[in-house]
């Protein structure tokens, strides 16, 4: 019920979905003049690798050996078929899940962390400043920088910095500084729009430092491609032809653009995005132009978006919590590639619980909306009576979100 690649079959180069979308991705705009940016503007900001990644349209790029070598210390991860869950819904589907859980930090997030920490380095750059919601990326990240000598410096959403203190725990003991967002507002819980403005606002103050974003910016969605790839060959090997639906919790869009982004050239694999209600971006947002920070710092990006003043509510899945989207992502689903589905967190928490229940791990807030739809496609299955193939992102544990648990198993969730 499980299938391993070995250390040599990890991909040696991520797939670039931008040459496949059937409309070309528009330029992020300069926020002070509205031009479309180039690689000079992002300088300040990023290392000319990334942002050549950022705007290629190669099919395939190469992933350096060093980067390799550190992902091989939890890659490939397992793709696990969800046997006993199948069994507790008496589905004709079969569920697969590719697990990402596994990494040094609990979640997808490392396989960006540890390119990003690479190139900023090899262009002599000494620390890196971000942001974090849950601190899911900032643990990422601190966790990458360790490993490559360069300092962290991290701006954590305050509300997840009040109610999530191991995770900061972990960024420290990985040698990451910490600070509650936003910094010149000690009473607003925060969002990751205002941490970002801080961590952008951090950085070009200085001349040693160059930021870094965990999701969202195309490089980010290419380095998750790794996901996407091992799956494919793993669920070859279990047998199966394709699946006919791929699905991935969303907030940014990185986990699902690195799961989903290897089958978007197969017309005949559904793609489906899954969303908190509570911060609706693709269901019940507008497409425009629009910043990536609420202070108006960062190019703005051509994506679904609730505005970039816009603060969620402060719900349980703190990654999910952005107001904006992936411009790749927001483009499939634009163009009827992928289709959005958004829940209400009681009915998430539910499906975490089943399958904590039956498939033993517990899975983190964030990735429980994807096991919240892979479910009711499963059940679906079964009323229509038909065999199906269902793949979903299993981004991260929920061993550090027992909080949101505890207050779901005693009825303090609030919706
Ligand atoms: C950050 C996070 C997400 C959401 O971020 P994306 O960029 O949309 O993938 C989902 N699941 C987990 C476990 C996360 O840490």
């Amino acid at each position: 019920m499980k299938w391993n690649l070995s250390s040599e079959q990890m991909p040696q180069a991520w797939f670039n979905v931008a040459p496949h979308l059937t409309e070309p991705l528009q330029p992020p705009l300069h926020p002070a003049t509205r031009e479309p940016v180039g690689p000079d503007d992002l300088a300040p900001l990023f290392p000319m690798a990334l942002i050549g990644q950022e705007m290629s349209a190669e099919p395939w790029i190469d992933i350096p050996g060093e980067v390799i070598d550190v992902l091989r210390l939890w890659r490939p991860t397992p793709l696990v078929r969800a046997r006993r869950l199948e069994q507790a819904l008496d589905t004709p589907a079969r569920i697969y899940y590719k697990d990402e859980s596994v990494s040094p930090a609990g979640s997808h997030k490392p396989n960006t962390a540890v390119p990003q920490a690479y190139y900023n380095k090899a262009e002599g750059i000494r620390r890196l400043a971000t942001e974090t919601g849950a601190g899911q990326w900032g643990s990422a990240l601190s966790f990458a920088t360790a490993l490559f000598g360069l300092e962290c410096m991290v701006y954590m959403v305050r509300i997840s910095y009040e109610q999530k203190p191991y995770r900061r725990v972990m960024m420290e003991t990985w040698g990451g500084n910490v600070v509650p967002s936003p910094i010149d507002d000690p009473d607003h819980p925060g969002s990751l729009g205002s941490a970002i403005s801080d961590a952008v606002r951090d950085v070009v103050a200085r001349g040693d430092s160059h930021y870094s974003l965990g999701s969202v910016l195309n490089h980010v969605l290419l380095h998750q491609t790794v996901i996407g790839l091992e799956a494919k060959e793993q669920l070859a090997l279990a047998g199966e032809e394709r699946p006919d639906i791929v699905i991935g919790s969303c907030g940014g869009g990185s986990n699902l653009g690195g799961i989903t982004g290897p089958f978007v050239p197969d017309a005949d694999v559904e793609l489906v995005a899954v969303e908190p209600s509570s911060c609706p971006t693709l269901t019940a947002g507008r497409f425009d132009y629009d910043f990536g920070d609420t202070a108006g710092l960062t190019p703005l990006l051509q994506m679904y978006t609730l505005g970039h003043d816009f603060v969620p509510s402060s719900i349980h899945a703190g990654g999910l919590r952005y107001h904006g989207d992936s411009p790749i992502i927001s483009n499939l689903v634009k163009t009827g590639r992928m289709r959005a589905v958004a829940y209400p967190q009681g009915k998430v928490f539910e499906a975490a619980v089943q399958f904590a229940r039956t498939q033993g791990t517990i899975p983190a807030p964030e990735t429980s909306h994807a096991i919240r739809a892979a479910i009711d496609e499963a059940l679906r299955a079964k009323e229509e009576g038909v065999e199906r193939v269902i793949l979903f992102n299993y981004s991260g544990h929920g061993l550090l979100d027992l909080g949101a648990y505890d207050n779901y198993l005693h009825g303090k969730l609030v919706e």
